[in-house]
Protein backbone atom coordinates (compact mmCIF):
# COMPACT_ATOMS: atom_id res chain seq x y z
CA UNK A 1 0.00 0.00 0.00
CA UNK A 2 2.96 1.82 -0.44
CA UNK A 3 1.69 4.48 -2.86
CA UNK A 4 -1.72 4.93 -1.24
CA UNK A 5 -2.64 8.62 -0.19
CA UNK A 6 -2.78 9.18 3.40
CA UNK A 7 -5.50 11.90 4.52
CA UNK A 8 -5.30 13.34 7.87
CA UNK A 9 -7.84 15.34 9.58
CA UNK A 10 -5.51 18.12 11.24
CA UNK A 11 -8.83 19.00 13.47
CA UNK A 12 -8.03 15.50 15.24
CA UNK A 13 -6.62 15.68 19.23
CA UNK A 14 -3.86 18.43 19.50
CA UNK A 15 -5.36 20.36 16.49
CA UNK A 16 -2.04 22.33 15.78
CA UNK A 17 1.16 22.94 13.75
CA UNK A 18 2.55 19.05 15.10
CA UNK A 19 -0.20 17.77 12.71
CA UNK A 20 1.22 19.03 9.79
CA UNK A 21 4.96 18.63 10.65
CA UNK A 22 4.66 14.95 11.84
CA UNK A 23 2.71 14.21 8.87
CA UNK A 24 5.01 15.73 6.17
CA UNK A 25 8.09 14.51 7.96
CA UNK A 26 6.80 10.60 7.52
CA UNK A 27 5.39 11.35 3.56
CA UNK A 28 8.83 12.18 2.94
CA UNK A 29 9.89 8.93 4.59
CA UNK A 30 7.61 6.68 3.56
CA UNK A 31 7.19 7.78 0.31
CA UNK A 32 3.25 8.29 0.58
CA UNK A 33 1.41 10.75 -0.85
CA UNK A 34 -0.30 13.70 2.15
CA UNK A 35 -3.71 14.75 1.69
CA UNK A 36 -4.28 16.93 4.79
CA UNK A 37 -7.74 18.75 5.41
CA UNK A 38 -9.29 21.05 8.28
CA UNK A 39 -5.35 22.12 9.22
CA UNK A 40 -4.60 23.62 12.17
CA UNK A 41 -8.70 23.56 12.68
CA UNK A 42 -7.98 23.82 16.61
CA UNK A 43 -5.86 27.05 16.72
CA UNK A 44 -7.13 30.68 16.63
CA UNK A 45 -5.89 31.33 13.73
CA UNK A 46 -6.58 28.05 11.93
CA UNK A 47 -5.05 27.04 8.42
CA UNK A 48 -1.09 27.30 7.46
CA UNK A 49 0.78 30.50 9.21
CA UNK A 50 3.97 31.94 8.07
CA UNK A 51 6.24 29.14 9.45
CA UNK A 52 3.87 26.47 8.48
CA UNK A 53 4.10 27.52 4.81
CA UNK A 54 7.74 27.41 5.16
CA UNK A 55 7.74 24.01 6.46
CA UNK A 56 5.57 23.02 3.84
CA UNK A 57 7.85 24.37 0.98
CA UNK A 58 11.46 23.08 2.93
CA UNK A 59 10.04 19.47 3.31
CA UNK A 60 8.78 20.29 -0.86
CA UNK A 61 12.10 21.15 -1.64
CA UNK A 62 14.45 18.58 0.12
CA UNK A 63 11.56 15.72 -1.59
CA UNK A 64 11.23 17.42 -5.15
CA UNK A 65 7.55 16.87 -4.00
CA UNK A 66 4.60 17.95 -6.01
CA UNK A 67 2.08 20.55 -3.51
CA UNK A 68 -1.00 22.09 -3.91
CA UNK A 69 -2.32 24.81 -1.36
CA UNK A 70 0.56 26.01 -0.36
CA UNK A 71 -0.80 29.36 1.18
CA UNK A 72 -1.31 31.74 3.79
CA UNK A 73 -4.37 30.63 5.50
CA UNK A 74 -5.00 27.35 3.61
CA UNK A 75 -7.01 24.71 5.46
CA UNK A 76 -5.89 22.10 2.80
CA UNK A 77 -2.87 20.68 1.09
CA UNK A 78 -1.84 17.66 -1.34
CA UNK A 79 1.72 16.57 -0.56
CA UNK A 80 3.35 14.31 -2.93
CA UNK A 81 7.11 13.52 -2.24
CA UNK A 82 9.91 12.59 -4.49
CA UNK A 83 12.99 10.96 -3.30
CA UNK A 84 14.96 13.10 -0.37
CA UNK A 85 17.82 14.47 -1.31
CA UNK A 86 20.31 15.67 1.16
CA UNK A 87 22.50 18.90 0.48
CA UNK A 88 22.92 22.93 1.39
CA UNK A 89 19.25 24.73 1.66
CA UNK A 90 18.55 27.76 3.02
CA UNK A 91 15.41 28.07 4.82
CA UNK A 92 14.14 31.76 5.33
CA UNK A 93 10.62 32.23 7.51
CA UNK A 94 10.92 35.86 7.52
CA UNK A 95 9.15 36.51 10.51
CA UNK A 96 9.49 35.12 14.30
CA UNK A 97 8.14 32.08 13.27
CA UNK A 98 10.32 28.75 14.86
CA UNK A 99 12.95 27.41 13.20
CA UNK A 100 13.30 24.75 15.13
CA UNK A 101 9.69 23.85 14.13
CA UNK A 102 10.58 24.02 10.71
CA UNK A 103 13.86 21.80 11.39
CA UNK A 104 11.67 19.55 12.86
CA UNK A 105 9.71 18.79 9.64
CA UNK A 106 12.40 18.04 8.05
CA UNK A 107 15.23 16.51 9.87
CA UNK A 108 13.68 13.37 10.01
CA UNK A 109 14.14 12.24 6.92
CA UNK A 110 17.54 14.09 6.65
CA UNK A 111 18.80 12.28 8.80
CA UNK A 112 18.32 9.22 6.78
CA UNK A 113 19.02 10.35 3.80
CA UNK A 114 21.81 9.36 1.52
CA UNK A 115 23.76 12.70 1.64
CA UNK A 116 24.58 15.18 4.68
CA UNK A 117 22.92 18.08 4.74
CA UNK A 118 23.91 21.70 5.71
CA UNK A 119 21.25 24.25 6.52
CA UNK A 120 20.48 27.60 7.57
CA UNK A 121 17.04 28.15 9.20
CA UNK A 122 16.48 32.29 9.80
CA UNK A 123 13.54 33.60 11.30
CA UNK A 124 12.71 32.97 15.70
CA UNK A 125 15.18 30.66 17.48
CA UNK A 126 13.71 31.27 20.53
CA UNK A 127 9.78 31.64 20.47
CA UNK A 128 7.13 30.66 23.46
CA UNK A 129 4.88 27.43 22.10
CA UNK A 130 8.63 25.80 20.28
CA UNK A 131 11.64 24.26 21.41
CA UNK A 132 14.41 26.95 22.21
CA UNK A 133 17.59 26.33 20.44
CA UNK A 134 18.89 25.76 23.24
CA UNK A 135 16.18 22.97 23.96
CA UNK A 136 17.31 21.42 21.00
CA UNK A 137 20.97 21.37 21.22
CA UNK A 138 21.79 20.52 25.14
CA UNK A 139 18.13 18.02 25.25
CA UNK A 140 16.95 17.05 22.07
CA UNK A 141 20.13 16.12 19.84
CA UNK A 142 22.44 14.83 22.41
CA UNK A 143 19.48 11.88 22.77
CA UNK A 144 18.68 11.83 19.07
CA UNK A 145 23.08 11.48 18.36
CA UNK A 146 22.58 8.35 20.44
CA UNK A 147 20.38 6.70 17.93
CA UNK A 148 23.20 7.04 15.39
CA UNK A 149 22.93 10.34 13.33
CA UNK A 150 25.30 13.03 14.07
CA UNK A 151 23.27 16.28 14.11
CA UNK A 152 24.75 19.37 15.49
CA UNK A 153 23.83 23.11 15.69
CA UNK A 154 25.32 26.51 15.63
CA UNK A 155 23.67 29.51 16.51
CA UNK A 156 25.02 32.80 14.70
CA UNK A 157 22.27 34.91 15.80
CA UNK A 158 19.60 35.12 18.73
CA UNK A 159 15.90 35.71 17.14
CA UNK A 160 13.15 36.76 19.99
CA UNK A 161 9.61 36.85 19.67
CA UNK A 162 7.77 38.93 18.28
CA UNK A 163 10.71 40.72 15.94
CA UNK A 164 12.67 37.54 14.77
CA UNK A 165 15.87 37.91 12.92
CA UNK A 166 17.66 34.95 13.94
CA UNK A 167 19.99 32.15 12.31
CA UNK A 168 20.69 29.12 12.79
CA UNK A 169 22.97 26.64 11.18
CA UNK A 170 22.55 22.78 11.45
CA UNK A 171 24.53 20.19 10.27
CA UNK A 172 23.17 16.61 9.40
CA UNK A 173 25.18 13.31 8.87
CA UNK A 174 22.52 10.85 7.92
CA UNK A 175 22.72 6.94 8.99
CA UNK A 176 20.83 4.34 7.31
CA UNK A 177 19.25 2.78 10.14
CA UNK A 178 18.50 4.24 13.23
CA UNK A 179 19.61 2.08 16.86
CA UNK A 180 16.77 1.62 19.36
CA UNK A 181 17.50 3.39 22.93
CA UNK A 182 16.06 3.07 26.17
CA UNK A 183 15.37 5.61 28.27
CA UNK A 184 13.82 4.49 31.84
CA UNK A 185 16.36 5.51 34.24
CA UNK A 186 17.58 9.17 34.74
CA UNK A 187 20.43 8.38 37.42
CA UNK A 188 21.66 11.44 39.80
CA UNK A 189 21.25 14.91 39.13
CA UNK A 190 25.13 15.75 38.45
CA UNK A 191 24.51 19.69 37.91
CA UNK A 192 21.83 22.57 37.43
CA UNK A 193 22.02 25.67 36.36
CA UNK A 194 19.81 28.62 35.88
CA UNK A 195 20.67 30.68 33.06
CA UNK A 196 18.37 34.25 31.84
CA UNK A 197 19.23 36.13 28.38
CA UNK A 198 18.25 39.08 27.89
CA UNK A 199 18.75 40.90 24.49
CA UNK A 200 17.97 44.39 24.20
CA UNK A 201 16.79 44.97 28.01
CA UNK A 202 18.37 45.76 31.57
CA UNK A 203 20.26 43.24 32.63
CA UNK A 204 18.68 43.37 36.17
CA UNK A 205 15.91 41.58 34.91
CA UNK A 206 17.81 38.38 34.50
CA UNK A 207 19.61 39.24 37.73
CA UNK A 208 15.93 39.34 39.39
CA UNK A 209 15.24 35.97 37.93
CA UNK A 210 18.31 33.83 38.82
CA UNK A 211 18.34 34.96 42.51
CA UNK A 212 14.60 33.60 42.38
CA UNK A 213 15.45 30.63 41.15
CA UNK A 214 18.32 30.56 43.34
CA UNK A 215 16.15 31.16 46.35
CA UNK A 216 13.44 28.81 45.55
CA UNK A 217 14.68 25.56 43.83
CA UNK A 218 15.84 23.30 46.51
CA UNK A 219 18.69 22.04 44.01
CA UNK A 220 22.34 21.98 45.66
CA UNK A 221 24.93 23.70 43.89
CA UNK A 222 22.96 25.90 41.20
CA UNK A 223 24.89 27.50 38.88
CA UNK A 224 23.42 31.17 37.65
CA UNK A 225 24.04 33.15 35.21
CA UNK A 226 23.32 36.54 33.01
CA UNK A 227 23.69 36.49 29.43
CA UNK A 228 23.22 39.43 27.67
CA UNK A 229 22.95 39.00 23.84
CA UNK A 230 22.95 40.82 20.78
CA UNK A 231 19.27 40.49 18.72
CA UNK A 232 17.27 42.73 16.45
CA UNK A 233 14.50 42.40 18.96
CA UNK A 234 13.80 42.65 22.94
CA UNK A 235 13.54 39.19 24.35
CA UNK A 236 14.15 37.69 27.54
CA UNK A 237 14.17 33.91 28.51
CA UNK A 238 15.46 31.99 31.56
CA UNK A 239 16.10 28.05 31.19
CA UNK A 240 16.48 26.17 34.01
CA UNK A 241 19.04 22.70 33.33
CA UNK A 242 19.06 19.97 34.87
CA UNK A 243 21.83 17.41 33.92
CA UNK A 244 21.12 13.99 35.16
CA UNK A 245 23.70 10.78 34.55
CA UNK A 246 21.13 9.17 31.32
CA UNK A 247 19.87 12.63 30.00
CA UNK A 248 19.79 16.73 30.33
CA UNK A 249 16.46 18.47 30.68
CA UNK A 250 15.82 22.18 30.50
CA UNK A 251 13.02 24.14 31.48
CA UNK A 252 12.20 26.92 29.73
CA UNK A 253 9.97 30.40 30.70
CA UNK A 254 9.92 33.75 28.69
CA UNK A 255 9.88 37.11 29.82
CA UNK A 256 7.05 39.09 28.96
CA UNK A 257 6.07 43.10 29.10
CA UNK A 258 4.15 43.62 32.05
CA UNK A 259 4.81 40.12 33.96
CA UNK A 260 7.26 40.44 36.85
CA UNK A 261 10.24 38.82 36.63
CA UNK A 262 9.88 36.59 39.83
CA UNK A 263 6.74 35.47 38.12
CA UNK A 264 8.68 34.13 34.62
CA UNK A 265 10.78 32.79 37.39
CA UNK A 266 8.61 30.85 39.64
CA UNK A 267 6.65 29.42 36.25
CA UNK A 268 9.91 27.48 35.62
CA UNK A 269 10.60 26.84 39.31
CA UNK A 270 7.08 24.67 39.32
CA UNK A 271 8.31 22.94 36.28
CA UNK A 272 11.41 22.01 37.50
CA UNK A 273 9.96 20.92 40.49
CA UNK A 274 7.38 18.86 39.25
CA UNK A 275 9.87 17.07 36.70
CA UNK A 276 12.88 16.32 39.52
CA UNK A 277 9.72 15.27 41.84
CA UNK A 278 8.90 12.81 39.39
CA UNK A 279 12.10 10.83 39.15
CA UNK A 280 11.29 10.13 35.19
CA UNK A 281 13.94 11.07 32.98
CA UNK A 282 11.79 12.41 29.68
CA UNK A 283 10.10 15.82 30.18
CA UNK A 284 6.53 16.75 28.74
CA UNK A 285 8.44 18.79 25.80
CA UNK A 286 10.90 15.82 24.73
CA UNK A 287 8.26 13.15 24.84
CA UNK A 288 6.36 14.46 21.84
CA UNK A 289 10.02 14.85 20.01
CA UNK A 290 10.91 11.31 20.38
CA UNK A 291 7.93 9.57 18.85
CA UNK A 292 9.09 9.86 15.15
CA UNK A 293 12.80 8.75 16.09
CA UNK A 294 11.63 5.87 18.13
CA UNK A 295 9.27 4.59 15.65
CA UNK A 296 11.89 4.60 12.72
CA UNK A 297 14.20 3.07 15.07
CA UNK A 298 11.43 0.27 15.17
CA UNK A 299 11.60 0.05 18.53
CA UNK A 300 12.48 2.11 21.58
CA UNK A 301 10.89 3.57 25.16
CA UNK A 302 11.03 6.07 27.56
CA UNK A 303 9.48 7.11 31.04
CA UNK A 304 7.80 10.64 30.94
CA UNK A 305 6.71 13.01 33.80
CA UNK A 306 3.84 14.46 31.61
CA UNK A 307 1.37 13.20 29.07
CA UNK A 308 0.50 15.87 27.01
CA UNK A 309 -2.20 16.24 24.20
CA UNK A 310 0.81 16.87 21.89
CA UNK A 311 2.19 13.28 22.70
CA UNK A 312 -1.04 11.73 22.34
CA UNK A 313 -2.41 13.18 19.38
CA UNK A 314 1.51 12.56 17.80
CA UNK A 315 0.83 8.71 18.30
CA UNK A 316 -2.03 8.77 16.60
CA UNK A 317 -0.84 10.32 13.41
CA UNK A 318 2.17 8.09 13.46
CA UNK A 319 0.01 4.97 13.59
CA UNK A 320 -1.75 6.57 10.57
CA UNK A 321 1.63 6.46 8.47
CA UNK A 322 3.05 3.91 9.73
CA UNK A 323 2.05 -0.40 11.23
CA UNK A 324 3.77 0.31 15.13
CA UNK A 325 2.27 -0.22 18.22
CA UNK A 326 3.08 2.30 20.91
CA UNK A 327 1.65 1.58 24.13
CA UNK A 328 1.23 4.10 27.24
CA UNK A 329 1.26 2.62 30.34
CA UNK A 330 0.93 4.59 33.69
CA UNK A 331 3.66 3.15 36.46
CA UNK A 332 2.39 5.27 39.05
CA UNK A 333 0.52 8.62 39.31
CA UNK A 334 3.74 11.31 38.52
CA UNK A 335 5.07 8.47 35.55
CA UNK A 336 4.20 7.19 32.11
CA UNK A 337 5.69 4.42 30.24
CA UNK A 338 5.89 4.81 26.45
CA UNK A 339 7.23 1.25 24.85
CA UNK A 340 6.82 1.69 20.64
CA UNK A 341 7.58 -1.35 18.37
P1 LIG B 1 2.58 22.84 18.01
O1 LIG B 1 1.98 23.51 19.21
O2 LIG B 1 1.68 21.81 17.45
O3 LIG B 1 3.09 23.81 17.00
O4 LIG B 1 3.89 22.02 18.52
C1 LIG B 1 4.85 22.62 19.38
C2 LIG B 1 6.13 21.79 19.46
O5 LIG B 1 7.09 22.57 20.20
C3 LIG B 1 6.03 20.46 20.20
O6 LIG B 1 6.87 19.51 19.59
C4 LIG B 1 6.57 20.79 21.61
O7 LIG B 1 7.20 19.69 22.23
C5 LIG B 1 7.59 21.87 21.30
N1 LIG B 1 7.77 22.81 22.44
C6 LIG B 1 6.89 23.77 22.85
N2 LIG B 1 7.37 24.42 23.94
C7 LIG B 1 8.58 23.87 24.23
C8 LIG B 1 9.56 24.09 25.25
N3 LIG B 1 9.41 25.02 26.20
N4 LIG B 1 10.68 23.31 25.26
C9 LIG B 1 10.85 22.36 24.31
N5 LIG B 1 9.97 22.11 23.31
C10 LIG B 1 8.84 22.84 23.27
Amino acid sequence: MKDETVTIDGSMGEGGGQILRTSLALSMIMGRPLKMERIRAGRKKSGLQRQHLVALKAAQEISAATVQGAEIGSSEIHFAPGRVTGGTYKFSIGSAGSVTLVLQTVLPALMLAGESSHLTLEGGTHNPWAPPVDFLERVFLPVLNRMGPMVTSSLERYGFYPAGGGCLHVNIEPVRELARIDLSERGQIRESKATAIVACLPESIGLREVSFVKDKLDLDGLHVAVNQVVSPGPGNVLFIEIVCDGITEMITSFGKRGVASETVAMDAVKEARHFIASGAPVGPYLADQLLIPMTLAKGGSFRTCQLTQHTLTNIDVIKRFIDVNIEVSPIDDKIWHIEIG
